[in-house]
């Protein structure tokens, strides 16, 4: 089935708002194997509105529309979808009850009146109830179109989303559907493409597919199946030739980051680590200790910015500094070491790089980054050269070497 999203909201015409829920229901709606065929964005403007729904009418079999349901004048969804694919509203008292109680227990204060107005839907809807604000949502099947209304507050919408339309959707098909996604780092969107195409081009049922993101590529295939068991039979042998064929770029399964896999991989083993950075500027600790739990694995770190505090904090030797540079093999070396004396840790990286705009003072090019690990083996360093990436996209990709590595020591992988 194909879908189109509306977002209703003059705010996101002018800029002010990013339009995430458009994203967020895409991503969701891709999970379960619905392909969105368009994404539409209206003003607070009912003529525009009316238009965009009259086309979606003629080409989607899946409407979703979000913002606009709020009890305020410029509040049009509702009002407008109704007439466009004439269907009437009724009043829901169950409703109405809701947004009272919602008001006297969690806003306290009693329920202004025309907030009466958002118990109005269309009639014989599905109710969507929205235990985190006002505004309910619903769905509804006119002419061969199933239409879901939710509301503009992306916590309300991604709330509503995931605990009602997404299930509402998934109802509607005996089919299921279901992905995996591969993750990699260190190959990039294109060379996948290269060794997958031919498998790709010729496969519908798994599709397979890379989605690229800002330093890595996630690998997805998906199937559709009469039962759960049905659909990872025909994924199984799919995912296992991704994987013989990415071989050691693939670094989990369903996983959301290469810091999550290392939480994970440090936690099964029993080992700690710790950081010395530089240009990333503590974004591996903060990385990390995103985790709940992260006590366990991660021991401390220095964000070393001046030669001085490299020298002080982690014992890189001055006469390192003096004749390679801070931006060096040698000193990301000597950091990670330091950070490993310094807290005991079993493992510790570094990083030590140029992150732009500027080349050094000893005219090391923007983008040259060093990363290294320290363990009881021994110390590996990795030069990365990063052209000229944007400033923010260095230090994440640097981020990201710097737990590859990690990775790839306690997988027993090659690490340079
Ligand atoms: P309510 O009036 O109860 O807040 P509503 O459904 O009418 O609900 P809107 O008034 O359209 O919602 O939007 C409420 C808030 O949500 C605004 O701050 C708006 O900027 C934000 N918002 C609306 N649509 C989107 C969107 N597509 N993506 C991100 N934020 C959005």
């Amino acid at each position: 089935m194909t879908a189109e999203i509306i977002a209703v909201g003059t705010e996101l015409l002018t800029g002010a708002v990013t339009n995430t829920n458009a994203r967020e229901i895409s991503e969701a709606l891709h999970a379960i194997g619905i392909t969105v065929g368009y994404h539409t964005t209206v003003g607070d403007d009912p003529r525009a509105l009316r238009s965009a729904l009259a086309a979606a009418r003629e080409r989607a079999e899946i409407l979703i529309t979000t913002g606009g349901l709020g009890p305020t004048y410029d509040d049009v969804t509702k009002d407008i979808l109704c007439d466009v694919f004439e269907q009437k509203l009724e009043f829901h008292e169950e409703v109405a009850e809701k947004i009272r109680a919602f008001y006297e227990t969690s806003l306290h204060t009693p329920m202004p009146e025309n907030n009466l107005r958002l118990a109005w839907l269309p009639v014989g809807c599905a109710v969507f109830d929205n235990p985190v604000g006002t505004a309910a949502g619903c769905a509804f099947e006119e002419g061969g179109v199933h239409i879901v209304m939710l509301p503009g507050p992306p916590y309300e919408m991604r709330t509503m989303l995931h605990a009602h339309a997404i299930p509402y959707l998934r109802g509607l098909s005996h089919e299921v559907t279901l992905s995996h996604d591969l993750m990699t780092f260190g190959i990039r969107e294109s060379r996948i493409d290269e060794l997958l195409h031919d498998r790709m081009a010729s496969m519908t049922n798994p599709t397979l597919a890379p989605y690229a993101k800002p330093s890595e590529v996630c690998v997805r295939s998906t199937a559709h199946a009469a039962s759960a068991q049905e659909a990872e039979a025909l994924l199984r042998p799919v995912l296992e030739e991704v994987r013989r064929i990415l071989g050691d770029f693939v670094y989990g399964m369903d996983v959301a980051s290469l810091p999550e896999a290392c939480f994970h991989l440090l936690k099964e083993q029993g080992l700690t680590f710790a950081t010395a950075e530089s240009c990333t500027g503590g974004m591996i600790a903060q990385k990390i200790t995103a985790f709940p739990g992260s006590s366990a694995v991660y021991r401390g770190g220095v964000v070393s910015y001046w030669s001085e505090v490299k020298r002080d904090a982690l014992d890189v030797p001055w006469e390192i500094i003096e004749k390679f540079g801070a931006v060096s093999d040698p000193c990301a070396r000597a950091m990670a070491e330091g950070a490993r004396r310094l807290t005991g840790a079993d493992l510790a990286v570094s990083v030590t790089g140029v992150a732009g705009p500027d080349s050094d003072e000893r005219g090391n090019p923007v983008g040259l980054v060093y990363i290294a690990l320290a363990a009881k083996e021994g110390t590996w360093c990795r030069k990365t050269e990063n052209g000229n990436r944007r400033r923010d996209l260095i230090r994440e990709v640097s981020v990201n070497h710097a737990y590859d590595m990690i990775r790839r020591y306690l997988t027993d992988l090659p690490i340079e």
